[in-house]
C-alpha cells in the first residue's frame, strides 16, 4: 500500500487533445517518466474526447486522435494511450478520469501533469481546486514561469499551503492545508503547438520533426478528412 508520501509504484497521468499529438507531448511524458523514475510504473497519455475548454469545431475524431497517439508513442514501451474517455458522453473532465483511475487503480499514488498556465487556470476546471484530493500535480514551468509564479499561483489557489520537500527529483513541491501535494517539476518545454501544426500543414508547409514521423504518414494517408476538420477550425479562429 502506498501513501501520498511513500515512494512506490504510482501512476502519472498526462491528458490532452493530441490534434494531433507533437513532438512536444512526446519528449514531456518521455522526460517526466525518466525523472520521477520508480515512483511510477509508466506515464498514461489520455485523450480528451470532448474538451471542455475548447471550440471543437476543428477536433478530429476521438478514434483518430487515439490512434495517432498509439502510433506516436508505439517505440515508447513506457508510455500508454489509456482512451477511458472515449467511454463517456458529455464534456470530459478530469476530475471524472482521475475518480475512475483511483476506482482501478487502488493503493496507488496518481500524479497529474500539466502547464503551469493550466495550473493558474485550475479554478475554472470543473472541481479543479479539489483535485489535490485525487492525485498529486506535477506542474512544469511554461512560457517563462518560474518557481516563484509556482509558489504565488499555489498561494492564491490555497491559501495557507506552504513549501515542503518532494519525492521527484529536482522538483519542489508545496504541501496545502488539507494534505494535498503539488511539484514544480522544471522540465524544458518544447516550443511547438497543435495548433501551429494544423495551421502549418493546412498552409503546405513542411512540419517533419514537429511531430512523430508515424503522424505525418496518418496525415499524408488521411489527407481528405482531416484537410476538413482542420479547415472548421481556421474558420472559427
Ligand atoms: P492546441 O495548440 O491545439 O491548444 P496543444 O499543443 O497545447 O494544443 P494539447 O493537446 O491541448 O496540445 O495539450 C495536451 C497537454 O500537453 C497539455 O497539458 C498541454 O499543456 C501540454 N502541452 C502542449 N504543448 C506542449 C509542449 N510544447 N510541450 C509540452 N507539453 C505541451
Amino acid at each position: 500500500m502506498t501513501g501520498p508520501d511513500t515512494p512506490g509504484p504510482g501512476r502519472l497521468v498526462f491528458g490532452g487533445s493530441f490534434n494531433p499529438p507533437h513532438v512536444g507531448h512526446v519528449r514531456l511524458a518521455v522526460e517526466a517518466r525518466e525523472i520521477l523514475g520508480p515512483l511510477v510504473d509508466r506515464v498514461d497519455l489520455v485523450p480528451c474526447a470532448c474538451p471542455p475548454h475548447k471550440d471543437n469545431s476543428g477536433l478530429l475524431p476521438f478514434s483518430l486522435r487515439v490512434a495517432m497517439l498509439e502510433a506516436a508513442i508505439a517505440p515508447l514501451p513506457q508510455l500508454h494511450c489509456n482512451r477511458l474517455e472515449g467511454e463517456r458522453h458529455g464534456p470530459s473532465y478530469t476530475c471524472d478520469t482521475l475518480v475512475c483511475y483511483k476506482k482501478t487503480l487502488t493503493g496507488h499514488q496518481l500524479y497529474f501533469l500539466l502547464g503551469s498556465q493550466d495550473y493558474a487556470l485550475l479554478p475554472t476546471w470543473r472541481r479543479g481546486l479539489e483535485l489535490p484530493r485525487l492525485c498529486q500535480l506535477v506542474v512544469v514551468p511554461r512560457g517563462g514561469d518560474g518557481l516563484d509564479a509556482f509558489l504565488a499561483t499555489s498561494s492564491t489557489l490555497w491559501p495557507g499551503c506552504h513549501p515542503c520537500s518532494s519525492l521527484i527529483p529536482t522538483a519542489q513541491a508545496v504541501r496545502l492545508p488539507d494534505g494535498g501535494i503539488c511539484h514544480f517539476l522544471p522540465l524544458p518545454w518544447l516550443d511547438v503547438s497543435a495548433s501551429r501544426i494544423r495551421r502549418a500543414w493546412l498552409a503546405g508547409r513542411d512540419i517533419r520533426y514537429l511531430t512523430p514521423d508515424a503522424v505525418l504518414d496518418m496525415l499524408s494517408a488521411q489527407d481528405e478528412e482531416i484537410r476538413t476538420y482542420w479547415r472548421n477550425d481556421i474558420h472559427h479562429a
